[in-house]
């Protein structure tokens, strides 16, 4: 039996009605940007495996980390000690990040990042024995997929089934000129109750690769600051030169109050979350009343392994041929939006950084279930392309050590997409 009928006898996969899906891909090795399956055949990895992968499949650089790692220390608990990996990764965190930020809590991943951010912040409230409990969201949030991460997400098919048991939480439009001034007064009349707000900088990866303004995101900011709201950036997805800076933030005047990290923190190689804040939040649980701690913790929290596999990674981050790689993508996935906005069957298309999407013109359903969607999916992989639209909306998420000519045979394929389906 191949590995993907075996496969399908046992295993739950994620995001999957296990009844309709086809076989699963079985997949034996990858470099760079491909991933080879257990017949041979070869894939472009067009969405960095969940937009986790930075540098491409197998690094040889992080592999030799983490190996070296494997051989002083696999893991130790993270409650009364410490080690060199977390320490370190930590420093170097902190120097590339707003200068605001000067605490780091480890978790796994980017929805256990979000769940503490959250608690940080409505513990913080009530530690001063106050009660500021409600939330402020974006519409199409997502955040992830635990129960805090999911009530501060959208109410979508992804939360329909548990939407009476997420609490409360105010969903605003994204900030516009136009609708900014609103948006203020709507968060001045909810101030005495806000715990906090949080957001996907930029981009609203999960809702569909929606874009938007850093200058009025800003403004916001800069008024939840002003009505002492405390402000979430998670950068689980856009962090690590994503949006063609280092962090998205770095695209705003105003510092977020707490940062969530993971997906590329690691280079995608292995599961690691983050949460960094300031000081003001920080001290706002030192005390001799023990009932002011963070109690929160995973059994796996900094993981050397994990942390080492972050610290290679920066090191590849911060080389100049990422730098270089980051520019390149941005500038061939330009050229070829400025194309493929202008076939008829593309409702728009739009760019940040080395994101690309487009909106399939379907007449009318446009949702995430989308049947299109399936036929998409399989159209690309048959053509040797990992690409996951999110219902009818395509998009380019690549790996940073991707070749222009994989890049144009992504392209290419996209465009015989267009006029086939
Ligand atoms: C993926 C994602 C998360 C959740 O991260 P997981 O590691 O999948 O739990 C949180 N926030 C954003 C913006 C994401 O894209």
């Amino acid at each position: 039996m191949t590995l993907a009928e075996r496969d399908a006898q046992i295993i739950w996969h994620p995001y999957t009605q296990m009844q309709t899906a086809g076989l699963p891909v079985g997949i034996v090795r990858g470099e760079g940007a491909l991933l080879f399956d257990e017949n041979g055949k070869e894939y472009i990895d067009a969405v960095s495996s969940w937009w986790v992968n930075l540098y491409g499949h197998a690094h040889p650089h992080i592999a030799k980390k983490i190996a070296e790692q494997l051989t002083k220390l696999e893991h130790v608990i993270f409650a009364g000690f410490t080690h060199q990996p977390a320490v370190e990764l930590a420093e170097r965190l902190l120097t590339i990040i707003p200068d605001n930020q000067k605490r780091v809590f480890y978790s796994d991943n980017g929805s256990t990042a979000i769940e503490v951010a959250i608690k940080m912040c409505l513990q913080y409230w009530h530690n001063q024995g106050k009660s500021r409990t409600k939330m402020l969201a974006f519409k199409n949030a997502y955040h992830g997929d635990t129960f805090g991460a999911m009530a501060v997400s959208g109410r979508s098919a992804f939360t329909a089934a548990f939407d009476n048991l997420l609490f409360e939480v105010e969903f605003i439009d994204l900030p516009t000129r136009e609708n900014i001034e609103d948006l203020k007064s709507h968060i001045s009349h909810l101030k005495s109750d806000l715990a906090c707000f949080i957001f996907e900088p930029l981009i609203q990866g999960s809702g569909g690769m929606i874009m938007y303004e850093a200058e009025w995101l800003d403004e916001l900011l800069k008024h939840c600051k002003a009505e002492n709201v405390l402000t979430i950036d998670d950068e689980v997805f856009t962090g690590f030169g994503r949006t063609g800076k280092p962090f998205a933030c770095d695209y705003l005047t105003e510092q977020p109050d707490i940062m969530c990290f993971s997906k590329g923190l690691t280079g995608g190689t292995m599961a690691l979350g983050v949460t960094t804040c300031t000081s003001e939040i920080y001290n706002m649980f030192l005390s001799d009343d023990k009932m002011k701690t963070l109690f929160h913790g995973h059994s796996f929290t900094a993981n050397p392994i994990a942390c080492t596999a972050a610290l290679a990674s920066m090191d590849l981050f911060i080389s100049e041929e990422t730098k270089g790689n980051i520019k390149r993508i941005k500038e061939q996935h330009s050229l070829f939006k400025a194309k493929v906005e202008k076939h008829p069957k593309v409702r728009t298309a739009r760019q940040t950084g080395t994101i690309v999407a487009l909106e399939w013109e379907t007449g009318n359903s446009t949702s995430y279930l989308s049947p299109l969607r399936d036929r998409l999916y399989n159209y690309f992989l048959e053509a040797g392309i990992v690409l996951r639209p999110l219902g009818n909306i395509v998009y380019i998420l690549p790996p940073y050590c991707i070749t222009n000519d994989q890049l144009n045979y992504i392209y290419t394929k996209i465009f015989d997409a267009l006029n086939e389906i």
